[in-house]
């Protein structure tokens, strides 16, 4: 029986600091080998208080916090909070928890948006006065559909562009009093309705919007767009160097026009806009929109129900910030989007567990073995060590052995093919830390259920077997029946049958019905002393955690965790015919499986068409036609001015 968990590591070709170089150091570094900014590095990590972190945030959190240590700079928490429909406290203090759990700190570098609102208001009326922002009263459909233009068309002018000053900040100033219900009016960039980057086409500012903010209360009735609002936060803070996912490409044009229109004209002394490609791992939704959803449905406990990707939910499950920050740092900081696959996150997660887990036994779903070698009411203890051999590390319990004992169910077979290892009629086992015992029959209930086994022990096989010197081939856990814990034990599994869930506006079409198990375990009598967020392995059946939340003094809910292998590559594995691979992929995969099937295919005239259309390779277009989210994000892409 194996006691440990043996995993290899995926080597790592980088230096062991943290510091693996990516596109972001290297800007990073020369910039400060080149003085900009006064050789200083500010970061922020800026989050809209609408939801709980997630494990893509939890990239973001390290790329930035990891950034400002390891130059000697500084990192913000910024709460991005300019939507006051969607943002509570409630967020505020989970996005806080969450960052101190993986291990980062802001000091005293907490910053609200909402802070800002009556500069950023300044800002507006400084645009106004130098011509560079006006109030415009057409509807967001008619601009949209009417002047905005496509992205093979230019716009064209909106008929208000040319208000004066006077007028645009007198209808600036009677937005905020309050006069004009939500909709009427909009403040604009004044910029060049031609421009092939859309976000360049006299985007919004200021929007009206009645409606209560968790922080400002209802002082305000008009409030910052993120594209006005995040620049300039930036530049109110100082920031150097603003980090954001690829999506925010196409704004970064709009975002220095922002900054250098209201005087920050120095390119080498005011904050910069930064893309890197978003974390995606498979069978894992991380769109707040829609784990909020889960939450509201009641199809999960709560944000932090421990199926959720939420950094709470993943922490009540017994992941360790080691293992996520290991994630973050292993995938690396990459230009193009890919999917990390979620076996990744799990095999770094047992490596950290196998060194922070005792090993225990416990037994899920038990089968009453009667030992009659063994005299009624015999009670023997053994003094079973808590870690393997080879770790070397002191600690034992004492394990009560008597003649009544459970086995895991599965460990049983009473028709077994010749190379099962386990128990069945006539063959013999090892029980873990005790004796060799041998199946002499099976009792049976009417329905012809197997009840109980009944077996003989070897006396002389009493301890492990290198001491004894007999050898069998199989060794199962167990626990005395008479002085088995019974215990809740919630078995989690992915939440998501879905390799790339959230594809369906229905997420519950995309779930994985046995996701959690709640069974009545037996467990060995020492955990009953557990306390809530204590860690064990039970000895071949995975890692488990002591809820933090449900477990009560002298009553333990224990979580599992992660099983003791991937079991979901084992079972695709065996559907594909081919030889499981041991370990998961170290590296972020390049591209989507579907790319290289789509080669084979026949193309789509769809697919033929963007080929002629935009000179991609065949294998991208078909891509493209097949993926709904792709394609949403090529058109944008294009509509913002990039190349195909
Ligand atoms: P979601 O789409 O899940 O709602 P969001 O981007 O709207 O996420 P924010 O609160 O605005 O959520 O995110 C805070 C920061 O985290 C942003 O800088 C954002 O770019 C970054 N971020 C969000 N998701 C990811 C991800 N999957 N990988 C890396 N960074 C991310
Ligand atoms: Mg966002």
């Amino acid at each position: 029986m194996s006691t440990s968990n043996e995993v290899k590591t995926p080597t790592r070709s980088e230096p062991e600091s943290g510091a693996a170089s990516n596109f972001l150091r290297e800007i990073v570094e020369r910039d400060r080998a080149q003085g900009k900014h006064g050789g200083r590095v500010v970061t922020r990590f800026p989050p809209e208080p609408n939801g709980y972190p997630h494990i893509g945030h939890a990239k973001s959190i390290c790329l930035n916090f990891g950034l400002a240590r390891d130059f000697g700079g500084v990192c913000h928490l910024r709460m991005d909070d300019t939507n006051p429909e969607t943002e509570e406290m409630e967020y505020v203090e989970a996005i806080q928890r969450d960052i101190k759990w993986l291990g980062f700190d802001w000091g005293d570098k907490l910053f609200f948006a909402s802070d800002y609102y009556e500069r950023l208001y300044e800002f507006a009326e400084q645009l106004i006065r130098e011509g560079k922002a006006y109030v415009c009263s057409l509807s967001e459909e008619e601009f949209r559909t009417q002047y905005r233009g496509t992205v093979t068309e230019p716009g064209k002018p909106s008929p208000y562009r040319n208000r004066t000053v006077d007028e645009n900040l007198d209808l600036l100033r009677r937005m905020r009093a309050g006069e004009f219900p939500d909709g009427a009016h909009v403040l604009r960039a004044k910029i060049d309705m031609s421009n092939p980057n859309m976000k360049m086409r006299d985007w919004p500012l200021v929007r009206i919007r009645h409606a209560s903010h968790y922080r400002a209360g209802n002082k305000w009735c008009i409030y910052p767009l993120y594209d006005f609002a995040h620049c300039l936060s930036d530049l109110i803070e100082g920031i150097t160097h603003s980090i954001c996912t690829l999506e925010f490409e196409s704004n970064r044009e709009l975002y220095d026009w922002i900054v250098e229109a209201v005087g920050a004209k120095d390119p080498n002394n005011r904050p910069h806009q930064y893309e890197f490609a978003r974390l995606n791992l498979s069978y894992t939704m991380m769109s707040k929109r829609k784990l909020l959803q889960l939450v509201e449905t009641k199809t999960v406990a709560g944000w932090d129900d421990p199926r959720m990707p939420t950094l709470s939910g993943m922490r009540r499950r017994g992941y360790t910030p080691e293992a996520i920050r290991e994630l973050c740092d292993r995938v690396g900081v990459a230009k193009n989007n890919s999917i990390v696959d979620l076996a990744l996150l799990e095999h770094l997660l047992r490596e950290d567990l196998d060194k922070k887990s005792p090993r225990v036994m416990g037994v899920l779903k038990p089968l009453r073995v009667v030992i009659e070698s063994i005299e009624k009411g015999k009670v023997e203890e053994f003094d079973a060590p808590l870690w393997p051999a080879e770790m070397d590390r002191a600690g034992s319990r004492k394990l009560p052995f008597s003649r009544e004992i459970f086995i895991e169910r599965d460990d049983f077979m009473e028709n077994p093919p010749k190379d099962y290892h386990r128990l069945a009629p006539g063959r013999e086992v090892r029980l873990r830390h005790a004796y060799v015992i041998k199946c002499e029959r099976v009792v049976k209930n009417e329905a012809g259920e197997i009840t109980e086994i009944v077996c003989t022990h070897d006396p002389a096989s009493r301890g492990e077997a290198a001491a004894s010197g007999k050898r069998v081939k199989g060794t199962i856990h167990w626990v005395s029946a008479a002085h088995a814990f019974e215990c809740e034990v919630r078995l989690y599994d992915r939440l998501f049958l879905a390799e790339a869930p959230g594809s369906l506006e229905d997420t519950a079409k995309e779930l994985n019905p046995l996701s959690l198990q709640t069974l009545r375990a037996k467990l060995e009598p020492s955990l009953a002393a557990s306390k809530a967020g204590d860690r064990v392995q039970f000895e071949r059946l995975g890692f488990f955690f002591a809820d933090p939340v449900d477990s009560k003094d002298g009553a333990p809910i224990f979580n599992r965790t992660v099983g003791l292998k991937d079991s979901w590559a084992k079972a695709a594995a065996k559907t594909a015919e081919s030889t499981p691979t041991k370990e998961p992929k170290a590296e972020a995969k390049k591209e989507k499986a579907p790319a290289k099937e789509a080669e084979k295919k026949e193309l789509s005239a769809e697919a033929k068409a963007l080929v002629a259309a935009h000179d991609l390779a065949p294998a991208d277009a078909a891509l493209l036609t097949e993926e709904p989210a792709l394609r949403a994000l090529f058109d944008s892409a294009l509509s913002a001015g990039a190349p195909a």
